[in-house]
């Protein structure tokens, strides 16, 4: 038995809602995040962890490449893109998945963890490795 860092901490994710700060979503996220990650590999899904936090400059840069928007959820730690690994040629070895369809348990176990919860695979541009807490507007 591990001892609790914060005992007095009770964080709890039912009382976060549209209107919380971007600081207590930020928790929301990382919670969802560790739910995630334990189902994933419960599920005989591996991950790697591609790109939580990015810079201005590279989501600027991804807004004109269009392969992401400038105001993106990444510039403030409520988004992540995994990479999902399962294996899909019978030899026992996890396959990189890089179609959205690969990711659309993952998507689905994400969204029923928290109603600000969203899942890339059904953004108009399908993103399927994108997982995050809706903030602002932004998913
Ligand atoms: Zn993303």
């Amino acid at each position: 038995m591990s001892t609790p860092v914060a005992a007095s901490l009770t964080f709890d994710p039912r009382t976060v809602t549209a209107q919380s700060s971007l600081r207590v979503k930020q928790s929301l996220f990382m919670y969802c995040l560790g739910q995630l990650l334990v189902w994933a590999y419960a599920n005989g899904v591996e991950l790697a962890g591609k790109e939580l936090l990015r810079s201005p400059e590279q989501a600027a840069a991804n807004s004109k490449t269009g392969k992401g928007i400038a105001r993106s959820l990444h510039l403030v730690g409520l988004a992540i893109d995994v990479a999902l690994f399962t294996d899909t040629t019978g030899d026992n070895v996890p396959d990189y998945q890089t179609d959205t369809r690969a990711y659309q348990a993952l998507g689905e176990y994400w969204e029923q963890l928290h109603p600000l919860c969203r899942w890339g695979g059904r953004f108009r541009r399908a993103d399927g490795n994108h997982f995050s807490v809706t903030h602002g507007g932004i998913q």
